[in-house]
């Protein structure tokens, strides 16, 4: 292959999950040459989905979620750049400029800098407003929270819903605030993202759906109330503005790169550049398995994160060797805890899917539900119904009618018996 090379250092920039499963595939995959990751937080990798939950509520400390132990980390015999964001790329000069002036060059380039919280513009950083993105956030959105604390969530996604179920197991008056008809509504669609309200009002957190969020009120440098657009407010003592992420790639602007709601990938998850690819959040890529819904899709979920970090080092060593690379392909998965409700996710939702509750009852809370779009089956939703959803990953990765889909269904739910 006349454009591949041989490779000396590889730089991963960004330090989370995406990135450490690259640096441990090089690795195990025979790579022998340097490795370098750049992380714009001063800490070595840590697992994300305990911020929302056991971390926020102190039920773990930050040793509890390390994505790895220290001596594990060594033997990637690993260059650490932490503390200090990429800013620029130059494709051309194979270089990474950071923050604090240096620069770091490289033969072999992933990029995994995941997402960055959006903000509102109406409702200034002040005392007692939060993000949730890093543990930093996690700790002071702790600190804030107590017994009786009026705690007012703006945004009923997954970090906001998961932020409020924790905030109101600790004791917390939880109100969420949320701009859409339902919540979780581009994940799992207007009605089962109602059912999901329901297992948050069950449990006394108070969802409204269809506000706007107009301001806050302060007072000393504090939040006080969160206001809303039909003029009534929202008394708060702490504020979470959970209101989505967006790629993190404006460091990737001039490079050269295609930027389009993410960094636009091939197959193989390369960025377009010969030696430059991709991983996680922050990159939309063609999932073939997938096509029949989306041309290309951007997955904000750790498996995918975890599953794209290992094939894009994998593909960066066989494009050097000159080898066949494998292009990713799979079915996205996410699960959510909120309450002791587990919600499971495969596939993709479609605003012109057809759901259908196929076990349980949205009214007991406990349910399971198909997705279907132009009579193929396109995702499976499965709340604290775990025996449901795994079952039905290959079905999804094959074409699959609606009546297969309620077959399998019927035969999970009434197994044969079993021969004697
Ligand atoms: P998210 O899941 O995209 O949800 C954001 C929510 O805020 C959406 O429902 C959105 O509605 C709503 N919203 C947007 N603007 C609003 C406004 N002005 N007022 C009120 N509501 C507004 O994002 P997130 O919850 O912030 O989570 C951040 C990231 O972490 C995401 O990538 C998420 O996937 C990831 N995460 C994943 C998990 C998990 O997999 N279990 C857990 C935590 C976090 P629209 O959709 O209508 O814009």
């Amino acid at each position: 292959m006349p454009d591949s090379r041989p490779l000396s250092t590889i730089v991963i920039v960004g330090s989370s999950v995406a990135a450490l499963r690259a640096a441990e595939t090089l690795r195990q995959s025979g790579h022998e040459g340097g490795i370098t990751v750049i992380g714009a937080e001063a800490v070595m990798p840590y697992d994300k989905p305990p911020l929302s939950k056991k971390f926020l509520s102190g039920d773990v400390d930050a040793d509890r979620i390390m994505l790895r132990r220290p001596e594990m980390l060594e033997e990637l015999r690993i260059t650490w750049r932490l503390g200090s964001a990429a800013v620029s790329l130059d494709t051309a000069a194979h270089e990474v400029r950071l923050a604090d002036g240096s620069v770091v060059v490289w033969d072999g380039l992933i990029l995994a800098t995941g997402g960055q919280v959006r903000t509102l513009p109406t409702v200034p950083m002040t005392g007692g407003v939060h993000v949730l993105r890093t543990r930093d956030d996690a700790d002071a959105l702790r600190a804030g929270l107590c017994e009786g604390t009026r705690f007012v969530v703006i945004g009923a996604g997954f970090i906001g819903l998961e932020a409020a179920a924790t905030a109101a197991q600790m004791g917390a008056r939880v109100t969420v605030l949320e701009g859409a008809p339902a919540p979780l509504v581009r994940g799992l669609g207007a009605e089962m993202g109602a059912a999901v309200a329901a297992v948050h009002a069950r449990n006394g957190v108070d969802v409204r759906c269809g506000v706007s969020v107009t301001g806050i009120v302060e007072r000393e440098g504090h939040v006080r109330a969160v206001t809303l657009g039909d003029g009534t407010e929202v008394e708060a003592d702490a504020v979470l503005v959970g209101i989505g992420v967006t790629p993190a790639v404006g460091w990737l602007e001039g490079s050269g790169l295609t930027l389009r709601d993410g960094v636009v990938c091939d197959a193989n998850l390369c960025a377009g550049v010969p030696g430059v690819y991709a991983a996680g959040d922050l990159l939309r890529w063609p999932n073939a398995m997938f096509a029949h819904v989306e041309p290309d899709m951007r997955v904000e979920h750790w498996t995918n994160a975890a599953e794209q970090g290992a094939v894009a080092a994998q593909n960066l060593l066989a494009w050097s060797r000159g080898e066949d690379q494998t292009p990713y392909s799979a079915v996205p998965f996410f699960w959510s805890d909120q309450f002791d409700a587990r919600i499971q996710f495969l596939g993709r939702s479609h605003p012109d899917a057809e759901v259908t509750v196929v076990a349980g009852s949205t009214e007991e809370g406990r349910f399971a539900a198909t997705y279907v779009l132009h009579d193929r089956l396109i995702a499976v939703l499965g709340v604290t119904m775990p025996k449901m959803v795994m079952p039905s990953r290959a079905l999804l990765s094959v074409p699959t009618t609606k009546a297969q889909a309620l077959a399998h269904f019927e035969r999970l739910k009434n197994p044969p018996a079993p021969a004697r």
